[in-house]
């Protein structure tokens, strides 16, 4: 079969870039991608706001080396961190504090992050007693917490209940209280590193890779979609010329109209939850829609805080704050679900605040769930103001005035409404996840209908690797092989 399907792809992040550049190196020769932004990336987003060096305001790490697409990648063309970036970082140590101003020794910091890094690694490899079935993964760390022996130990608890809030960032969940102990997910942790840093290009070097791959005119931008109407055609009118004959048509919101034989849809599970009812007609099966509602999508957001002059010490990898009630306690938790409390002390849910490669006096804060997305609400200068006077509460260091602050508002920009995927309590993520990335017509209808029309690409239809880059990008060299292997027949 001739390679001369139309075909257009929604989205121009790591899975729509993928997917255009392997059909065009199949040899497809008409492939648009639209793209709702004026840049390309999507939740990658290289910038630099506050020198000539890089900021990464959405993914700044490949996890795992081993069979990674984009660590091999990055590799081969020089895009890794230099070395001596990644031994600075690894000679480099947090330091914790209790609110008071109290420096936790390093001792009992190290045995409580190493046994909750035993505790979640069981629970992640699906080694746990059965007497947790049906656990939240919070109340699984509790209990198996409260009967160690670190139990009784000065502070640990508090620096137990960090390690939760530091966890919901990984998981992007709001709490672990709303996420299963044993989750149906075949999530695969790649060997080797898990935070590789790339070079001074950032991941908008790997980016560029890929566009060079792609014939100039390929991506339109500010071309956001607004409707996919499929199964317009069947079969049956195939002694229709061909032009007239594309099955689906996509209409942008600046009414500009692109017909195709195939459509890709990376868009994140995000703009599904709030456009999918809307965006297609047919209306999508209700076993797709059904995933999209019951599949996680949560917010992590960064707060950059730059400083004049660095006021913590050259070691120190980051500033960890250890509350003696945190939002990861599960008391604190029950009583602040009935009301808006939380809504006023928000900044506890703060984790922390990283030291920046590249960047000597920035810091970099991590926030996730319903605080994020209050935090969102908030002027910059208001959130700076009261990082920093956590900054002053928690440290004895002479903490100067912030001189710029930037936040992250992913979960209020309506091109992707939030961060990355997660599989809620109670979910079968493995087969929601199946259902979201089936193509339509479903197999069943296909005998009268055009086969895949309407293809689903994007990090959170990937099985092993949902929520990182590797696993959209693998997302979309899948749609496209789809594709490659229809006309191949
Ligand atoms: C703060 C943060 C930190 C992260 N850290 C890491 C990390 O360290 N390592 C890692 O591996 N992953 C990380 N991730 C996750 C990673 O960024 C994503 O998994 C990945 O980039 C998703 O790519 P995608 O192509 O699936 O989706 P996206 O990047 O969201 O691409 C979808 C594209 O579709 C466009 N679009 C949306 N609606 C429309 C429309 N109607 N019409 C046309 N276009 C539309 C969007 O603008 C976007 O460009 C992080 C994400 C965030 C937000």
């Amino acid at each position: 079969m001739s390679r001369d399907g139309k075909i257009v792809v929604v989205g121009a992040g790591f899975a729509g870039l993928a997917a255009a550049m392997s059909l065009i190196q199949a040899g497809f020769q008409n492939v648009k991608i639209l793209e709702a932004k004026d840049r390309v990336g999507g939740r990658v987003c290289t910038t630099k706001p506050f020198t000539e060096n890089i900021i990464e305001l959405g993914a700044n790490w490949i996890h795992g080396q081993n069979k990674n697409c984009l660590y091999q990648l990055a590799k081969k063309h020089n895009l890794l961190a230099e070395k001596a970036l990644v031994d600075h970082s690894e000679s480099s140590r947090d330091y914790f504090f209790k609110n008071g101003g109290k420096h936790l020794p390093d001792e009992i910091v190290d045995k409580v992050k190493s046994l909750f890094e035993k505790l979640i690694s069981k629970a992640f490899k699906a080694e746990l007693a059965r007497r947790y079935k049906g656990f939240t993964l919070g109340d699984y760390l509790d209990v198996s917490y409260s009967e160690s022996d670190l139990a009784s130990a000065k502070d640990g608890s508090g620096i137990f209940e960090w390690c939760k809030r530091s966890e919901c960032t990984d998981e992007a969940v709001s709490s672990l209280y709303e996420v299963s102990a044993s989750q149906d997910s075949d999530y695969i942790d790649l060997d080797g590193e898990f935070y590789n840093s790339l070079g001074p290009g950032g991941y908008q070097a790997i980016l560029d890779l890929l566009l060079k791959g792609l014939p100039p005119g390929t991506i339109l931008s500010n071309t956001a979609v607004k409707s996919i109407q499929w199964d317009l055609t069947t079969n049956s009118q195939d002694n229709k010329s061909k032009e007239e004959n594309h099955p689906v048509k996509v209409t942008c919101e600046n009414d500009e109209i692109f017909e195709a034989d195939h459509v890709i849809v990376t868009v994140s599970l995000g703009v599904l939850k709030q456009q999918a009812r809307t965006m297609f007609e047919p209306a999508l099966p209700k076993s797709k829609l059904d995933a999209i509602e019951r599949l996680g999508f949560g917010t992590v957001d960064k707060i950059f805080l730059c400083f004049t002059k660095r006021f913590w010490p050259e070691d120190c990898a980051g500033i960890q704050l250890v509350w003696d009630e945190g939002p990861e306690d599960k008391a604190v938790y029950t009583s602040q679900d009935k009301d808006d409390a939380w809504k006023e002390t928000w900044f506890k849910k703060i984790s922390g605040f990283d030291t920046v490669a590249r960047h000597p006096t920035v810091l970099c804060g991590w926030i996730t769930g319903r605080e994020a997305l209050h935090m969102e609400t908030l002027q910059d200068s208001e959130v700076g103001d009261i990082c920093v006077r956590l900054l002053r509460s928690f440290t004895s260091w002479s903490v100067p005035d912030v001189s710029k602050v930037l936040i992250t508002k992913w979960g209020h920009d309506s091109n992707v409404y939030g961060s990355y995927s997660f599989i809620p309590e109670g979910v079968n993520g493995i087969k929601k996840q199946k259902e979201l990335a089936m193509p339509l017509p479903p197999q069943i209808k296909a005998s009268n209908s055009k086969p895949l029309q309407v293809l689903f690409a994007g990090e959170a239809t990937h099985l092993n690797f949902y929520t990182t880059t590797h696993g959209a990008y693998l997302s979309g060299v899948r749609e496209a092989q789809r594709l490659i292997n229809h006309y191949s027949h």
